[in-house]
């Protein structure tokens, strides 16, 4: 049986990313960049007011306190007059300086009058030097500059900046389309009423949902029964995805059909079962052929175990795919805050409560019931690694947490 880190090194050497494609800047966020940008601004376009007040000539000062005001310039216009010697131009934060003026005073720094149709204005300081409240043209970029190099991820500021410099859509790294099965006889949609011996489907949402939040984009593909036909026919819709996950019917029960099933539809195993716990049922297998390969995980049913499954195995294949160069979270260690008894000889991911303090992190396993109970996970925010052999912890013994 792999280890965990021979199982991921087999996932990993199979994630690949695609082709580039172009979409919108604002679709591109969350994802990686597949070209160089470059500007086709400078920024600012001009000297320009960086407060709402009078752009004046220091020289004046400070001697000359008292103005004649030329023009209003505001956000948009261009200013026609120059000022000279005893003038001032009111202008308003963004709009560009005017000829001749070198700094600009606030507008609560003065008062204004108008008297015979002329307007004046009166400064109430003279501790204003060149350049003050001035942003000069060009000062974050300059035209033709690369702004952004491939292989950057995307956040809302990129999202700005590339609008800044004229780039309404990009090419970026497509993030893979992973289509979501479960199987089992045994499940309904989570808006039916379970029958006798029913149960709802609650690793089909849970795993579109963790799709979506590790960048992937989650095609659902329902339930289907313990069957051969049926699993047969919503494995080859799945294909069409770049990723498969299915969950349940990977263990050793009479209908666990799907090994069986992937082979039949063309999907090469891997390997089945880690050394883990909970995931050791984990099936993973590549269908290859000559446009791309495709990965298909078969993930244990129980809930927690497809969780657990997906965060060590699924999330980093998804964030090699999307071209990210982190590809796991990040692992830390922290101290445990009660005792903890491991026995056997897989490694034990144990839902915890991690949490900072004084600059420390400190890890409380949950009171929890095994790979089937959802319920108490609500509590947890991380996974606890015990590594395996039989091992009595005591608190403050450092664990190597992975977080969720
Ligand atoms: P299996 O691996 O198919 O034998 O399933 C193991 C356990 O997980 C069984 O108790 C199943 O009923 C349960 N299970 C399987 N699939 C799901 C699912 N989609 N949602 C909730 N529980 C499931
Ligand atoms: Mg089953």
């Amino acid at each position: 049986m792999l280890s965990v880190a021979e199982a991921n090194d087999c996932v990993l050497r199979r994630a690949e990313t695609r082709s580039s494609s172009r979409v919108s800047a604002v679709d591109a966020c969350g994802l990686i960049l597949a070209e160089d940008i470059t500007s086709d601004v400078d920024s600012p376009p001009h000297d320009k007011a960086m407060v709402d007040g009078y752009a004046l000539t220091t020289s004046d000062l400070p001697h000359t306190t008292t103005l004649r005001v030329l023009e209003e310039v505001t956000a948009g216009d261009v200013p026609t007059l120059t000022v000279v010697s005893g003038t001032a131009t009111r202008i308003m934060t963004g709009a560009p300086i005017p000829a001749g003026a070198d700094a600009v005073v606030m507008v609560e720094q003065t008062r204004s009058m108008t008297r015979d149709n002329i307007e004046s204005v009166t400064l109430d300081t003279v501790a204003l030097h060149a350049g003050a409240n001035i942003l000069p043209r060009a000062t974050s970029l300059r035209r033709h500059d690369v702004v952004l190099s491939a292989g950057h991820l995307i956040r809302p500021i990129e999202v700005g900046l590339l609008a800044e410099v004229g780039r309404a859509e990009v090419a970026v790294l497509p993030p893979p389309r992973v289509a979501v099965l479960a199987t089992g006889n045994e499940l309904v949609p989570a808006a039916d009423v379970p029958a006798a011996g029913q149960i709802r489907n609650s690793n089909g949402p849970l795993l579109q949902a963790l799709v979506a939040r590790a960048g992937g984009i989650p095609l659902d593909l329902g339930i289907a029964p313990d069957r051969s036909d049926a699993l047969g026919e919503r494995i080859e819709a799945g294909l069409s995805g770049e990723v498969l996950l299915l969950s349940g019917g990977v263990s050793a029960g009479v209908l666990d059909l799907v090994p069986a099933a992937l082979a039949a539809a063309g999907v090469q195993q891997v390997f089945h079962k880690v050394q883990l716990k909970p995931g050791k049922p984990l099936w993973f297998g590549c269908l290859i052929d000559e446009s791309c390969s495709r990965l298909v995980f078969g993930l244990p049913g129980n809930p927690v175990s497809s969780l657990v499954c997906f965060e060590l195995f699924v999330r980093p294949a998804i964030a090699k795919m999307s071209g990210r160069s982190e590809i796991h979270p990040p692992r830390r260690e922290g101290a445990l805050t009660r005792a903890h008894v491991q026995r056997g000889n897989r490694p034990t991911y144990f839902p915890s409560i991690l949490s900072e303090q004084a600059g420390n992190l400190t890890v409380e396993p949950i009171d929890w019931q095994g790979s089937a109970d959802q319920r108490s996970l609500v509590a947890a925010n991380g996974l606890a690694m015990f590594p395996a052999g039989d091992h009595d912890f005591s608190p403050g013994d450092l664990v190597s947490t992975i977080p969720l």
